[in-house]
């Protein structure tokens, strides 16, 4: 029996030499690794990523680049290609809560819980602490607050995932290496200084080392234990981060790497928000401060490819977004998108103001023009704004994560689709989602896969290795 195993085992092991040597070139890596990295994109289906990749390309043509120096998205770089499914246990689309315990337990349940099995009240066993168990390091890294859904899915329990303020109190008990983002949210989503306050003095009694400027943030050393770095992260296109999500991915392999080794979780939440806005402008930005944080990890696996793997994927689609070939590859492409110089959501203060003060139309239309970046509209554009601003309303579903005019709905959309995004929906879809790996045992996760299964295979590598 031993001998059949081992020849199993063995064929296994020629089959994926065989499939990582033809894919990159690279001698194979027999080993399990010692640091694991799970990058998640919130809302990022492959139209997103291909969207940002000829907005990145088109950018860099039209600051004069020579066509042979234009470089890519980072994740597009990466050998090992798989889609994966994320339906929720009571849903066919999930929602960021359902989908963050599939990854964090392995296990699916309904949607907006973490970590619950609400027919049985079982509770799962989540990633950070089957982490601690086996001996490793934990990372949570978020530009979301760390008891927003998908952050608090490696860490809490909770039925719903909007008892913010029960979830930051656990935040505040767990025994994470680092924790990076912005302050922990309150009571139905809201910055509320109270519930942050009293987790963030929870989490001092319990060690945690609280970091809340950029000069701490570069003073830190290796040998801290539990750091929780906490600044602001407003959408990339309204404004620079203090510390952004590639600068927290370095500190955190500063601190970390050792050993032990570690397992990283990073999300680039708000390319999520920008989707439920349907706002192209801002979403390409959000993605590219996700990619600049992949190719920090891409460094620090280059340094050691046998230790290091690196996969990233997606909790779901957001947004319906489907491409239009001739308007995503025409040159200038980029100047649509960065024409629009603020976020839908920071539009909100012009139409607030536009209602306020009785604003006519005629008066509103070169504001509107100059705010999204649109000098021409067409008799039928014309029409249709027209009406919508004479109108007024809301338009976005439950999941809002923005301004909800219709009016401002339809200046983003305008901005997206002549860049050749076209935004079919507010809300998140059942599309499936990419999944982009390499290093050690990056071939586990090539081909079809499920969200719950990317979730095991990383339990699996990780009991493997601790055996
Ligand atoms: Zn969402």
């Amino acid at each position: 029996m031993r001998g059949t195993v081992l020849t199993q085992r063995l064929g296994l092991l020629v089959i994926f030499c065989l499939v990582t040597l033809g894919t990159t070139g690279a001698r194979c890596a027999e080993t399990l690794p010692k640091y694991i990295f799970l990058f998640i994109g919130d809302g990022m289906a492959e139209t997103h990523v291909r969207a940002t990749e000829c907005y990145f390309k088109d950018a860099q043509v039209q600051r004069g680049l020579a066509a042979e120096k234009v470089a890519g998205l980072t994740m597009l770089t990466l050998p090992m290609r798989g889609r994966a499914t994320t339906f929720a246990k009571d849903n066919v689309v999930t929602d960021s809560a359902a989908s963050a315990t599939a990854f964090s337990s392995g296990y699916k349940t309904d949607n907006g819980v973490l970590n619950i099995d609400l027919e049985t009240e079982r509770k799962f066993d989540v990633m950070a602490q089957f982490v601690k168990r086996h001996g490793m390091k934990v990372g949570i890294i978020s530009s979301a607050a760390p008891n927003h859904a998908t952050p608090a899915g490696f860490y809490a329990h909770a039925k719903s995932r909007n008892m913010y303020p029960e979830i930051a109190m656990q935040l505040a008990a767990s025994a994470l290496d680092y924790v990076g983002g912005p302050p922990v949210l309150g009571a139905e989503g809201t910055d509320d200084k109270a519930t942050d306050a009293k987790a963030r003095e929870a989490a001092l009694q319990n060690g945690y080392t609280v970091v809340e400027d950029r000069k701490s943030f570069d003073a830190l050393k290796p040998g801290v234990q539990r750091i929780w770095v906490r600044s602001a992260m407003p959408l990339a296109i309204d404004g620079k981060h203090e510390i952004p999500l590639a600068d927290h991915v370095s500190k955190a392999i500063e601190l970390l790497a050792g050993p032990e080794g570690f397992f990283m979780m990073v999300e680039g939440a708000a390319i999520d928000w920008a989707s439920h806005s349907n706002d192209g402008a801002a979403m390409v930005q959000e993605l590219l401060e996700f990619d600049r944080a992949i190719a920090r990890a891409i460094e620090f696996y280059r340094a050691r490819p046998d230790e290091v793997l690196i996969v990233v994927t997606a909790d779901h689609e957001c947004g319906g977004l489907s491409l239009i070939e001739g308007r995503l590859t025409a040159p200038g492409m980029s100047k649509i998108l960065d024409g629009q110089k603020k976020s839908r959501n920071a539009s909100v203060d012009m139409f607030e103001t536009f209602e306020k003060e009785k604003i006519s139309f005629d008066e509103a239309l070169p504001q509107m023009k100059a705010f999204f970046g649109i000098q021409y509209l067409s008799d039928e554009e014309l029409a249709e704004c027209r009406k919508i601003f004479k109108k007024g309303g809301g338009a976005q579903g439950q999941y809002a994560y923005g301004d909800e005019r219709r009016i401002s709905l339809f200046w983003s959309r305008l901005v997206s689709a002549r860049a050749g995004l076209i935004w079919g929906s507010l809300n998140h879809t059942a599309d499936p989602v990419p999944v982009y790996a390499v290093g050690a045992q990056a071939a586990r996760f090539a081909g079809n896969s499920d969200n719950a299964l990317i979730g095991r295979y990383i339990r699996d590598l990780i009991s493997e290795r601790k055996k």
